[in-house]
């Protein structure tokens, strides 16, 4: 399994002032896998996530992806970031472009790939996504269920390696949780990898391969979702899952 994995972090920490928000975090994410990251508010999610494509520097510790260690700057960080996408509970669209541009504006403007060439993988993409017939529409003309699902198509266009989703479907109406659920499943199901921060507890048990159990920055337990679920090992999972389920 070690020569398949993709993300590998190794005692990595990190500190924001006084506060240790990682702490001595090892974890392993193969090739295809999808990992489900679970824990209460504060206790590290979204710095993990931020950490593995540098958006948070760490403080000790190595982050390798794909083999390499991150790189710090320069073009070798511009590259891991295509690599590694990204989609947030907010969707961040450009609000003054349409869907078309929304998706297409990265390989064009970061990679100086030809628009024909990218326009067409875009509407692909939008098809994939089930928003084909919006690519001309605005940002606020859509659904948050249906931006987001444009936030999943322009993380795609750039052909990443892996896919981090922090709560994606956190900000959502609950009539539209699952539409953003089912497009994550799919891309699960075709072998992409991915680190899902989610509350969505349905989608762990479903298509998680894996999860990881955060609390006060440490990384307390990880296993299948049906081990998880079914016997957490655990207090302070026994008691999340309490609150929550
Ligand atoms: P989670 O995503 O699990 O809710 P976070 O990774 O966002 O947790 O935050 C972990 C801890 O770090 C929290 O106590 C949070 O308040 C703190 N924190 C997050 N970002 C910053 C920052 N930029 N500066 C200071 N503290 C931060
Ligand atoms: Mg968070």
């Amino acid at each position: 399994m070690a020569d398949e994995a993709l993300i590998v972090l190794e005692n990595v920490n990190k500190w924001f002032g006084p506060l240790h928000v990682l702490q001595d975090v090892d974890l392993s994410v193969a090739r295809g896998e999808v990992v489900v990251v679970i824990g209460p508010s504060g206790s590290g999610k979204s710095t993990l996530c931020r950490a593995i494509n540098r958006l948070e520097p760490i403080d000790s510790g190595t982050i390798t992806f794909d083999g390499r260690p991150l790189p710090a700057e320069g073009r070798a960080l511009a590259r891991l970031r295509s690599e590694v996408g990204m989609v947030f509970q907010s969707f961040n669209l450009f609000a003054h472009k349409t869907i078309l541009q929304n998706v297409m504006l990265g390989p064009v403007k970061v990679r100086k790939e030809k628009p024909a060439a990218v326009r067409e993988r875009a509407m692909a993409l939008l098809d994939r996504v089930g928003i084909a017939s919006q690519a001309e529409k605005f940002p606020a003309q859509l659904s948050g269920g249906q931006q987001q699902r444009v936030a999943i198509a322009r993380a795609l266009a750039m052909q990443p390696k892996a896919l981090l989703f922090d709560e994606p479907t956190s900000a959502l109406d609950p009539e539209m949780v699952g539409e953003v659920l089912d497009v994550m499943t799919s891309l699960a199901r075709d072998g992409m990898t991915m680190v899902v921060v989610t509350h969505e507890m349905g989608f762990a048990r479903h298509a998680a391969n894996r999860v990881v159990f955060m609390a006060d920055g440490q990384l307390v337990e990880q296993a299948s979702p049906e081990e998880f679920f079914a016997n957490p090992k655990s207090e302070r999972a026994r008691d999340f899952l309490s609150k929550i389920l």
